[in-house]
């Protein structure tokens, strides 16, 4: 294990590379006609849907994603119509389109009624086409949730659920204002596979307040009792300048670094023991799931939806905040609801930030995407991808990954380097090596449209 000083000299709260470059490099400066030339570019073709609702029922004092908290029982209503627009604008370019993948995230997906769903699916299928073998996720929250709504989302197609838990610890739960009790959980689960629906995955979270080895080891055997197929558990980065709510969360009740890392590794061996393949930074799958598949042949890949199967897709996401990757252009909608409503109402896609990938950029994003999803790079690969060597290219990189040799994060020779099982905790500070933006001012602080 690595010791307190080695673990401080890093940044464990580092960029979590969902994209390279990382969504708070885009910039103000994108050019609209390169938007469009990318979504022509989709025509015809298939593309990664993700939709982002933004609203919640209630505010939980960890969250960084961008949502709002309301009780108004028509702002869906309201916001379905600006999506309505939204998906006009993208069906005059790209309908006919096949969605081989769409995701529902938030904020919380299942704010909206069963009626609001079925009219958004019906948007959707307008102008796209849904195949057979696609897969259809949805982010849900078990503590708002109904046997009758799960049944509904699966006959409007959703065959792959992922349930917020982040702990079961009642205290914990105080603190960070989510009181959820297992029995929610539990239902939730057993509802999903009483529809149809047998891909479930769990969303945990360590470092919250008041957690400790002992809560999270009886929440990870809670867990495990109800055999989720995929787990992932996020470390929690408290940044409360940035993130108002988590002002709520005493500063003296969060976890040191030193036992946060005590934690996950401790969650690491018990899901290995109990079957689980560790996949990338923070998740983990049972072997037959589709995830851990993916990382056995080598196809996973990582984008604005975290790890993915259909990683090699475009994706296009709608919604305030949500960000798309089309053809190497990459683009933000407004994340604030007034900027998103006004754009779409003078008939303007909402698009507020972007950036055109450099050859450069698809260099380190393709050095960077290997050591996030598969923890190890080989040179030859890619050079026979990017069309250039990169031992030249990014030569005084390769020569800093010595400092991690040393420590026993990675291991490496002429032909890569892989990082090693403990070095995975590491493995943002590996990746940020291979960031050229890292020490640049950034324009603007980013808003997410999820953690992933
Ligand atoms: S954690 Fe999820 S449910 Fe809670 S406030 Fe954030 S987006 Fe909403």
């Amino acid at each position: 294990m690595f010791t307190p000083e080695i673990l401080s000299r890093f940044d464990l709260n580092g960029p979590r590379y969902t994209s390279y470059p990382t969504a708070d490099r885009l910039h103000g400066a994108i050019a609209r006609d390169r938007v469009f030339e990318a979504l022509n570019g989709v025509a015809g073709g298939a593309f990664s849907l993700y939709v982002h609702i933004p609203f919640c029922r209630s505010l939980c004092y960890y969250c960084a994603c961008n949502k709002i908290v309301t009780k108004q029982p028509d702002a869906a209503s309201r916001f379905l119509t600006l999506l309505e627009r939204e998906i006009d604008l993208l069906g005059e370019r790209i309908g006919g389109a096949r969605l081989p993948q769409m995701a529902l995230g938030g904020g919380t997906p299942n704010f909206l009624t069963i009626d609001e769903q079925r009219r958004l699916i019906g948007l959707v299928d307008r102008y796209f086409v849904r195949p057979l073998d696609r897969e259809q996720s949805i982010e849900l929250d078990p503590r708002f949730l109904s046997e009758d709504d799960v049944r509904a989302l699966a006959e409007l197609g959703y065959n792959r659920v992922s349930f917020g838990v982040q702990d079961f610890d009642r205290d914990v739960q105080r603190l960070i204002h989510r009181h959820q009790s297992f029995a929610q959980t539990a239902n939730a689960c057993r509802w999903a596979r009483e529809a149809g629906i047998t891909a479930i995955s769990f969303d945990f979270v360590y470092g919250l307040p008041l957690q400790s080895r002992a809560t999270l080891a009886t929440t990870l055997e809670r867990a495990l009792s109800l055999e989720p197929d995929r787990i992932a558990i996020f470390n929690y980065a408290h940044i409360p300048e940035r993130f108002k709510a988590q002002r709520r969360i005493p500063a003296e009740s969060l976890p040191s670094i030193e036992l946060r890392t005590e934690m996950f590794l401790y969650a690491s061996e018990r899901l290995a023991d109990a079957g689980y393949v560790a996949i990338g930074l923070d998740h983990f799958a049972k072997p037959g799931d589709s995830l851990a598949r993916a990382a056995a042949d080598g196809s996973l890949r990582r984008n604005f939806q975290g790890y993915s199967t259909h990683g090699g897709l475009d994706l296009v996401g709608i919604g305030p905040s949500a960000i798309s990757d089309v053809g190497g252009v990459l683009w933000q909608n407004a994340p604030q609801m007034d900027v998103y409503a006004e754009r779409l109402e003078a008939g303007e896609l909402p698009l507020v930030r972007g950036r055109i990938r450099s050859a450069e950029d698809r260099l380190r994003a393709d050095v960077i995407e290997r050591i996030m999803c598969h923890g190890k790079v080989d040179w030859a690969q890619i050079e026979a991808r990017q069309g250039c060597d990169p031992r030249v290219a990014l030569a005084s990189e390769i020569e800093s990954l010595a400092a991690f040799a040393a420590i026993g994060v990675v291991s490496y020779d002429d032909d890569g380097f892989r990082v090693t099982p403990q070095g995975r905790l590491l493995l943002r500070a590996v990746a940020m090596v291979f960031d050229a933006y890292r020490n640049m001012p950034r324009e603007a602080p980013i808003t997410y449209s999820r953690i992933a």
